[in-house]
């Protein structure tokens, strides 16, 4: 069992562009250092925006040197880069963009979404790349959630859905660079789940809804973000209450991180190229 390290609190709510209230759960000079792979983690609980006609977003910024993962849990998203990708989520779906060597996208809630409004909830963490592949080709791959394995927990104690890495001998959807494990588990109240997580691997959920006990010893919530020792193979949790956990679990990068704004790369030269490089226009346009 790996052993739980403690619970830490999300901040307070920021807006991100005018479109995405997000409580910061992990940043970059923060737990990222600690979290590796792991260098972000935005979560926006549910909340209601109005029909509008104006759409609420990101306008067009670069990354480069790691991947964003965006999980939709209610609302609508629509996305554009330069690498020539694109495309809508909605409930269930899942974005993962492959900044690399460097790419241009915005982020806005789709036209549909804008018009009628509604809840928006979801997730966008940042994974970040190994060194040799801070230079790989910019990439986008869309996971519908047709396509996302579910696995039925025992015990009908609930279901894991596997967005990438593996659970039950079933594989995830999404491609990645190192081996990462990001499931949707949802418990049902009273019930409860051993789950299987490689020894090495930085290990941690974030609690999406209802309450958990965990490693039978502490209580997590809403926002809360569960942190484990790399040392053990799994974790337990017991529902209290119907609960939704993601959990975030990958083999760690043990190189330097060196971040500025929306790239994080291995040193500080890497970062001045990456500014040259998007200020002239190196980093491709929108719908080129
Ligand atoms: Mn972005």
């Amino acid at each position: 069992m790996k052993k739980l390290l403690r619970i830490h609190q999300s901040s307070g709510m920021h807006w991100v562009g005018n479109g995405f209230p997000v409580r910061s759960v992990i940043e970059y000079n923060g737990l990222g250092r600690e979290l590796s792979p792991f260098l972000l983690l935005d979560y926006a609980a549910p909340y209601q925006f109005p029909p509008g006609n104006e759409r609420r977003g990101v306008t067009g910024h670069p990354h480069k040197g790691f991947e964003t993962v965006t999980v939709a849990y209610q609302g609508e998203l629509e996305h554009r880069d330069s690498s020539g990708g694109g495309g809508k989520i909605g409930a269930g779906d899942v974005q993962w963009m492959t900044a690399g060597n460097g790419i241009v996208h915005e982020e806005f809630h789709s036209q549909d979404f804008t018009r009628k409004g509604g809840t928006l909830q979801m997730v966008q963490l940042w994974v970040n790349l190994r060194a040799k592949d801070k230079s790989a080709k910019p990439g986008y791959q869309t996971l519908l959630n047709a396509q996302i394995p579910k696995v039925l927990l025992a015990q009908d104690a609930g279901t894991v859905r596997v967005i990438a890495g593996e659970y039950g001998g079933r594989k995830g959807t999404a491609k990645t660079f190192t081996p990462i494990n990001l499931w949707d588990v949802n418990l049902r109240a009273g019930k409860s789940a051993e789950l299987p997580l490689p020894d090495g691997h930085t290990t941690t959920f974030l609690v999406l809804s209802g309450e958990v006990v965990v490693n039978g010893e502490r209580d997590a919530r809403e926002g809360d973000l569960a942190i484990f020792a790399r040392t053990g193979d799994s974790i337990a949790v017991k529902a209290k209450m119907d609960a939704k956990l993601l959990v975030i679990d990958g083999e760690p990068i043990d190189e330097a991180i060196v971040a500025y704004g929306p790239f994080v790369m291995n040193t500080q030269e890497e970062i001045q190229q990456a500014v040259r490089d998007y200020q002239s226009g190196r980093m491709g346009h929108i719908g080129s």
